[in-house]
């Protein structure tokens, strides 16, 4: 029982301070302070949970983190991270302490029918499929930025669409509003049947926490089962030379990133991007809120794309899919940006 408590005391108490999540991440790597850590952000977390420090002496922290998650993965104690900076932002992300940004943002995803709006030009493009093994799931900012990824996902995989679907939920978990968050997750699971299909890997992660993993199924793990029946992706008679950027919390929250992989392994000529499985800054939000920093944070993956002469930097996350084209434009390095329903729609597909 929480009583009031902003943190649910099991999950503060499981960090042993060992330290071993520090070399994960980025922003201790910014700034090599232990405040920037992840075992800093816990003890900081300690310290209001006891009444040492108030909620506002921590909020410059709460926001620097990015919330990539790559402390879980390396945690020996199993310390759930990303649901503490859930609950740090849902108590501390309040009133006057939630940027306007973020308020304008959630505001106009959080009723159904606003994120209906944003797609709704979109959707007479789909194909009609009733009995297909999967409902998809269209996104909200996806499917006003980047419409073509949903209609290439549905090329490769059979998939229903209806337009009568609302955000996931993510954005408010992420942002201060863990509980209208979980609603937002249920209400989307009572709109679409049977199994949900994901191109977003951040919304894969929070779906699958509040609906379960045997409903919510992201892209590259449901097409990895057929990757057999792919034809490659040439470019002057040669497979095309590609990357992956891993999408944080499917591969640190789902533990998905050989399934990508294998995909791409099968259609192209796949080389590993060093840094792959770190964050691109993106993080949501974080390109917006923290643009200096989400900079700062891309430094050294721009030098590592520009090394591997690509063809295609490819994401799994429409999110990650937005900052690698803005980032790469503006550093002018000429490598193309796809998502992988995108990529995987150059090949002569399944059902073609
Ligand atoms: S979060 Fe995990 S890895 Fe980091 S200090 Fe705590 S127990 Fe160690
Ligand atoms: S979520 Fe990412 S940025 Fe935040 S503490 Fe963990 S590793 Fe660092």
């Amino acid at each position: 029982m929480k009583q009031d408590l902003p943190f649910t005391p099991s999950r503060l108490e499981r960090c042993i301070s060992c330290g071993y999540c520090l070399p994960a991440c980025p922003t201790y790597a910014l700034t090599q302070e232990e405040e920037s850590s992840p075992r800093g952000r816990i003890n900081l977390m300690r310290a209001v949970q006891i009444g040492e420090l108030s909620l506002d002496q921590t909020l410059e922290q709460s926001s620097f983190c990015l919330g990539c998650r790559a402390c879980e993965s390396v945690c020996p104690a199993g310390v759930e991270y990303g649901t503490l900076l859930e609950e740090w932002r849902s108590a501390a992300w309040q009133g006057s302490n939630r940027n306007i940004i973020v308020k304008l943002l959630l505001f106009a995803v959080n009723q159904a029918w606003r994120v209906r709006f944003l797609g709704a030009f979109n959707l007479r493009n789909f194909k009609k499929q009733d009995q297909a093994e999967y409902s998809l799931m269209l996104g909200c900012f996806e499917r006003g930025l980047f419409p073509g990824i949903s209609k290439a996902a549905q090329l490769n995989l059979p998939a229903s669409v209806s337009g009568n679907q609302g955000c996931c939920g993510a954005l408010h978990a992420h942002n201060g509003e863990l509980e209208r968050g979980k609603e937002m997750a249920k209400e989307l699971g009572d709109k679409l049947p049977g199994k949900i299909l994901t191109t977003s890997g951040g919304c894969a992660a929070h779906l699958a926490s509040v609906l379960g993993k045997d409903r919510v199924f992201e892209y590259s793990q449901a097409l990895a089962a057929k990757v057999d029946q792919l034809k490659p992706v040439m470019i002057n008679g040669k497979k095309a030379r590609v990357a992956l950027q891993d999408s944080c919390h499917l591969r640190h929250g789902l533990q998905i990133f050989n399934e990508p992989r294998k995909v791409l392994a099968q259609i192209a000529d796949y080389v590993e991007l060093p840094g792959a499985s770190d964050c691109c800054g993106a993080a949501g939000t974080y390109a917006i809120l923290r643009a200096k920093d989400s900079n700062k944070v891309f430094e050294k993956k721009a030098k590592e794309i520009a090394k591997l002469d690509l063809d295609f930097i490819i994401s799994v996350n429409p999110g990650c899919t937005r900052q690698l084209k803005t980032q790469l434009k503006k550093r002018k390095i000429k490598t193309k940006v796809l998502h992988l329903a995108e990529f995987v729609a150059l090949s002569n597909s399944i059902n073609a």
